[in-house]
């Protein structure tokens, strides 16, 4: 996913003053992870955050999974895949209030934003455990050297949930992000927290739906160039069997925005075409490097694995700004990458990332052609 944020939120100071802090924050019960803390905490989020209700959120298929589980007749396509399947799953036995709370953690995206304002925590490991470190940041050394930009600068970071419940670091995001006092941003710190507490299974914020993400970030975005991979999502495919090769596949499309950055291969995307393109490409940079032979080196065994990988992200949201292509597109794409790799003369050549990028837009029209919208 690429995620070229709107900044407009940045420094803009909302209206909500010290003196709109709710009665509620007053009322908090001692009682720790009741249905009172948790309501509490979000009655004091709105008072001083008006719009939340109405934020998308950037997290959008942890967005999507909420929503979902508290209207189960809005799900449209496709019916299920086993990632959504499984993501779906942590949220099962939730009640309405629980699954709100999540909507309205989602909805700030303040893991998402914790990545982009603060920098990674010390030592810095990936997956929920720490199991996905090393090849997370052997791979991420690997897209250095093989592609022809200069990588120096670009930041790898991961999201832990647990930052939700480190009163400093969002405290930063909503004095950099929501423009928020420094009051009133230690205020809604507080409450973050205390909604985290307040539901048991989210596990102080280690709970897989708020970090179930990757992205990267461009030179003129707030915090730089940085590729960032959170931990819930390298859980959910570590669940459906693909925990050998998702987080190089993911990684590797995410550094494939870095490539399109640097090469000016893309433009702000403003049309789900546009949209549909940069992402295609990505993972046609991400496959190549998967099956290249000074790259991953991937057998098809592998190549298929990865394939499926991007089988369970594929989306159907054609009108979505989002929009990544749909299965059948990505897999395609997956599969004409990789044969370009193989045919490689001389084997072990890697092709100038321009000449690829410029490979991949004279096949686009095929790539899309047959279920093209
Ligand atoms: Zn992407």
């Amino acid at each position: 996913m690429r995620r070229a944020f709107a900044l407009v939120a940045l420094g803009v100071a909302l209206t909500a003053g010290l003196s709109a802090l709710p009665a509620a924050q007053a009322a908090t019960p001692v009682v720790a992870g009741g249905s009172a803390d948790v309501q509490s905490a979000i009655d004091g989020i709105r008072a001083l955050v008006p719009d939340v209700d109405a934020r998308s959120g950037s997290s959008s298929d942890a967005v999507q999974a909420v929503r979902d589980a508290i209207n189960p007749g809005s799900y449209t396509c496709p019916a299920s895949t086993p990632l959504q399947d499984w993501l779906r799953g942590t949220l099962q036995g939730f009640t309405v209030q629980q699954l709100t709370a999540a909507l309205i953690l989602l909805q700030l995206d303040l893991v998402t934003w914790d990545a982009r304002v603060n920098d990674a925590q010390v030592p810095t490991v990936y997956g929920p455990s720490g199991e996905f470190t090393i090849p997370v940041t052997h791979t991420f050394r690997d897209l250095g050297k093989f592609w022809d930009i200069d990588s120096n600068g670009i930041k790898l970071l991961p999201m832990h949930g647990s930052v939700l419940v480190d009163k400093a670091r969002m405290t930063r995001v909503f004095e950099v992000v929501y423009g928020q006092s420094a009051a009133n941003s230690a205020s809604l710190a507080d409450f973050v927290g205390q909604l985290v507490r307040s539901v048991p299974r989210f596990n102080g914020g280690d709970f897989p739906l708020f970090t179930f993400n990757s992205y990267a970030t461009s030179a003129e975005e707030f915090g730089g160039r940085r590729v960032v991979m959170g931990d819930g999502v390298l859980a959910g495919y570590a669940a459906i069997g693909l925990g050998d090769v998702a987080p190089q596949a993911i990684l590797a499309h995410e550094f494939g925005h870095q490539v399109q950055f640097a090469d000016d291969l893309i433009s702000d995307a403003t049309t789900p075409e546009d949209s549909r393109r940069a992402e295609l490409m990505a993972d046609a940079f991400s496959a190549y490097f998967l099956s290249h032979a000074r790259g991953e080196a991937m057998q098809t065994k592998r190549v298929n694995e990865f394939l499926g990988v991007y089988y369970n992200v594929g989306d159907c949201g054609f009108s979505s700004l989002s929009h990544h292509g749909t299965p059948a597109q990505r897999q395609r794409t997956g599969e004409w990458a990789y044969g370009v790799a193989d045919s490689a003369r001389p084997q072990g050549h890697i092709l100038p990332s321009r000449t690829f990028g410029a490979m991949f837009d004279a096949e686009l029209p095929t790539l899309v052609a047959p279920d093209a919208h």
